[in-house]
């Protein structure tokens, strides 16, 4: 019991005797926990860019004078800051809306081709012509919901794209695995020491803050990969070294 939170209860019985009645009650203390620190990471996310916005409209309502180059440069900030803002409540609604009980999984057939024309469409987007970015599709259908499959896939493109500098590669594939369907994304980035790889599911955990901040991450998109995948009864295989690149596998169960 070294590790368990038990909670114990002593109550009188007949003829003098007492009943310890105990509770374990650390699985309840591990939920409780992570809520906690989630409440506690999403307020700070979110106030960090609330500073800056508040900041610059003191200075705007508090100097006249600005000239109208400091005054554009301050506008562009505060919207960057608005979209990092906007990011973040999107994806905590998508990791809420993922988790509640009172939300079952949608399940059609999904069109492989079309999905996977749209996150190669999305990843070159966003490299902006700075990657390579290929891709190949040669797996079985599979049935699922489109929307969250689209999430899950997208933010791994995303990362292969925004974690990898530019001149460097990205393949994404849909391809039939040892036990069935497989999404993978590779890329030839900076790549994760092996002491990360385990907590990256978690919300809020990044290997490099500032890095995922300056490419636009929230800090809660394999969150949401792992999220989506337990809904539909697939997982997550993270295969990386430190500045050689990584591949997020997602294998899915067959049609
Ligand atoms: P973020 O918005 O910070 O990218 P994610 O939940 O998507 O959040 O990823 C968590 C962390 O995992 C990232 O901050 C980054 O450190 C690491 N990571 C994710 N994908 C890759 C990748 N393809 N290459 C290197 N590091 C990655």
């Amino acid at each position: 019991f070294r590790d368990r939170k038990l909670i114990c209860q002593i109550i009188p019985f007949e003829n003098r005797r007492q009943i310890l009645v105990t509770h374990d009650a650390t699985e309840t203390q591990r939920i409780e926990e992570m809520r906690r620190d989630f409440i506690a990471n999403a307020s700070h996310e979110l106030r960090t860019p609330l500073t800056v916005i508040v900041g610059f409209l003191e200075i705007a309502s508090s100097e006249m004078n600005l000239d109208a180059e400091t005054r554009m440069s301050h506008l562009k900030l505060m919207t960057e800051q608005g979209h990092r803002m906007q990011r973040l409540i999107e994806d905590m609604l998508t990791l809420s809306r993922l988790e509640s009980m009172d939300y079952p999984l949608r399940s059609e057939p999904v069109d492989i081709a079309a999905l996977m024309e749209q996150i190669v469409q999305e990843a070159r987007a966003l490299s902006g012509g700075k990657h390579q970015i290929t891709s190949s599709v040669n797996g079985p259908g599979i049935s699922g919901n489109p929307e969250e499959l689209r999430s899950a896939f997208g933010n791994l493109a995303s990362n292969a794209v925004r974690y990898t500098p530019p001149g460097g590669t990205v393949h994404l594939a849909w391809q039939m695995g040892p036990n069935g369907p497989q999404f993978v994304a590779t890329d030839t980035g900076i790549g994760i020491d092996q002491i990360h790889i385990a907590r990256l599911t978690e919300r809020f955990y990044r290997v490099d803050k500032s890095r995922s901040r300056e490419t636009q991450g929230t800090g809660l998109g394999l969150a949401i990969v792992k999220h989506v995948l337990l809904r539909h009864g697939g997982n997550l295989t993270i295969k990386s070294e430190a500045g050689k690149g990584s591949s997020f596998i997602v294998s899915l169960p067959a049609a």
